[in-house]
């Protein structure tokens, strides 16, 4: 039996340890932006959870909605789109 862990994405340092970004969307402008979570690390901040981060919308200051990503998924996705 292999020991696989489940990986687990709780905080900032987690996501960027696996490979995981958060894109947030912001309804009001209907525009995604990435955030990359190594720039949290860089402020010193890899233990911020990352559902407790709130990502504010550049141009109208609203509250985005979060969706965790995959740097692998993405990639795999592209693969399959062509
Ligand atoms: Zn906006």
């Amino acid at each position: 039996m292999a020991n696989i862990k489940p990986v687990i994405i709780s905080t900032m340092g987690d996501m960027a340890e696996h490979g995981y970004y958060i894109s947030i969307h912001c309804e009001s402008c209907n525009r995604w932006r990435d955030i990359d979570p190594r720039k949290w690390l860089d402020q010193g901040l890899p233990d911020v959870e990352y559902t407790q981060a709130e990502f504010k919308c550049e141009d109208c200051g609203e509250c985005g909605k979060k969706q965790v990503r995959s740097v692998e998924t993405d990639l795999m996705g592209h693969i399959t789109k062509h």
